[in-house]
């Protein structure tokens, strides 16, 4: 009676087909082995290369990470390296936050592959706005950088990058090498001059023991831009549209906190549903663009993609036979009223499919305030409640529509950007990929010394959907 193939198959789907390991307990964090209860089961798997990537990875963290004899040793002499070091020691990546939850994650997820490709150790700059929201990922060790660290000194105090290639005409020597860079990848930085993605680059900073980056980019494109890790990522990723999902399951398990506020509002009102629609409705500028052409848009694209039903003003008896089929429409937004409208005219038209229609809006901000932990938690509840959706229409740009659908592994219909007041036709289009957008790519061609198109050069690179001028692997 015991099905022991059964018992493998849970086993498997707990652990997300050999992404986690099951060596943590469980109650610290209960999201961790819970979540795949929530999910339906996963068509991509991991690759074998992958996970003993991930394996080999918390190996390391273990024996680098905060407040081991490597850890304390780097700290302690400032990291400054003697020849002899060099190959042996451990190195640190040092993520810092900046802008809001969305790009928080989508650049965590670029920093932990360039940390796994550069055997660097991830230690990750969080302050209390951000410790509440997800769960250790690394077994037996942290992720914290710890507060007495140097690195969590103004990031003004330490060289760049661009000193460093400057200074480097004749080579330095290990010894002249910092033992520290400030690694700036944010969107104001790139573009045309960048040299994050030269092989050369590369080279130099793979000598400095810890680097620390700040960027609000999804820099994953620039990355198999570089000659050496071509290999290493194609191993890892046969299907590259998968990074952000299989990194993002790895990395982000919701506090127990958080995990608690999603399981709740789920199983309150999603659970039941025949089936989940997630509206990402995010406005960069309120004041020129009027709620009301927005909400038109939205609907818009859910009539025409029918993932919400057109509504019959007469009577809806003619529809007899029809099985009546549930849908949950979960809203979020930073404002109120796309939910309360929703609801209001979900409520007062009968839909011609006779399909019972829920709307749900979790919460409403008004603000954002990335600087505020609760205002977080709410955030990361609802990018998560996103991507247990079975469909998503989600806002052009926005960072936080694309953690929702990348964690998901889905595809979503991306809204329009609005100018002025009319809604566009179509209003929406169905993105071809999972993965997020780096927004602002490089254009330098590091080999020709000359601007370039990337996606002319790589036949796996292609610009997004929504950002003509952005970039994505595929
Ligand atoms: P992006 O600006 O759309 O790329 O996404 P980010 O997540 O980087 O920044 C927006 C921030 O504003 C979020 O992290 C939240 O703090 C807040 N925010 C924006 N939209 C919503 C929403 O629909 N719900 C909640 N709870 N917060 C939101």
């Amino acid at each position: 009676k015991n099905d022991p193939s059964l018992s493998t198959t849970i086993a498997n789907d707990k652990l997300l087909d050999g992404l986690l390991v099951s060596s943590f307990d469980e109650a610290s964090c209960t999201s961790r082995y819970q979540s795949y209860l929530y999910r339906k089961a996963s068509p991509h798997k991991p690759s074998k290369y992958l996970i003993s990537k991930l394996r080999n990875y918390e190996r390391l963290h273990q024996s680098c990470g905060p407040y081991t004899k490597s850890y304390n040793e780097t700290m302690r002499k400032g990291a400054k390296l003697s020849k002899n070091d060099v190959g042996k020691e451990c190195k640190y990546l040092v993520w810092t936050a900046t802008d809001g939850l969305g790009n928080r994650m989508i650049t965590l997820v670029a920093a932990f592959l360039y940390a796994i490709l550069t055997d660097r150790v991830l230690l990750v700059r969080f302050d209390v706005d951000m410790f509440d929201l997800f769960c250790e990922p690394f077994p037996d060790s942290s992720w914290l950088l710890p507060k007495n660290s140097p690195y969590w000194k103004d990031l003004q105090q330490f060289e760049t990058r661009e000193s460093l290639f400057m200074n480097n005409k004749e080579n330095r020597s290990h010894e002249l090498l910092p033992p520290v860079i400030f690694l700036n990848l944010m969107h104001t930085h790139v573009g045309h001059t960048d040299l994050f993605h030269c092989d050369q680059s590369q080279d130099l900073l793979h000598k400095i023991p810890v680097l620390i980056i700040w960027s609000n980019q999804y820099f994953v494109p620039s990355l198999f831009m570089i000659s050496s890790f071509e290999q290493e990522l194609s191993k890892m990723f046969p299907n590259k549209d998968t990074i952000f999902y299989h990194l993002g399951r790895y990395l982000f398990h919701p506090s127990n906190e958080a995990w608690e506020l999603i399981r709740n509002f789920y199983e309150a009102h999603l659970t039941k549903a025949d089936e989940r629609i997630g509206l990402q409705i995010r406005v960069f500028n309120t004041q020129q663009t009027p709620h009301q052409i927005i909400l038109n848009e939205i609907v818009a694209c859910a009539h025409q993609n029918k993932l919400l039903p057109e509504f019959e003003l007469q009577n809806s008896a003619t529809f007899p036979l029809e099985k009546q089929t549930s849908k949950a429409v979960l809203v979020v937004s930073l404002y109120s009223k796309y939910g309360e409208k929703l609801k209001t005219m979900y409520q007062t038209n009968t839909s011609s499919s006779r399909q019972v229609i829920k709307v749900y809006q979790p919460s409403h901000e008004e603000r954002q305030n990335s600087s505020d932990s609760m205002h977080n938690i709410k955030a990361w509840t609802e990018i998560y409640l996103l991507s247990l959706c079975d469909a998503l229409v989600t806002s052009p740009m926005s960072t936080f529509g694309y953690v929702a659908h990348s964690l998901g592994g889905l595809k979503p219909w991306i809204l329009q950007t609005l100018y002025g007041k009319t809604v566009p036709d179509p209003p929406c289009q169905r993105a071809k990929y999972m993965e997020p957008c780096f927004h602002f790519p490089p254009k330098y061609d590091c080999r020709a010394n000359s601007t370039v198109d990337f996606t002319s050069l790589f036949n796996h690179i292609e610009h997004c959907e929504d950002v003509s001028g952005g970039l994505k692997v595929v």
